[in-house]
């Protein structure tokens, strides 16, 4: 995603799970679910982001108002 982006607190690892305080979410057009997602700024200009049910995606998006587009996957919404 957008390097420019602001990640919002950083947890213990460096992780974040908003951008421009908004959540950061991946529609999954294989799966038919939207999952939740967090990443990292592993390297200057290097950003990093995943599901919280540990798939990678460079498709994640900032949905916008945050509750446009419910989280739809259980393995994901079991680790909220
Ligand atoms: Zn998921």
């Amino acid at each position: 995603m957008n390097p420019q982006q602001l990640p919002g607190p950083l947890g213990p690892n460096g992780e974040f799970n908003t951008l421009n305080g908004l959540p950061i979410h991946w529609r999954d057009k294989k799966r038919g679910v939207t999952h939740k997602c967090e990443g990292a700024d592993v390297q200057p200009g290097v950003r990093l982001i995943w599901t919280l049910c540990e798939i990678d995606t460079n498709a994640a998006y900032l949905p916008d108002p945050p509750d446009a587009d419910p989280i739809t996957c259980d393995a994901c919404k079991a680790r909220t």
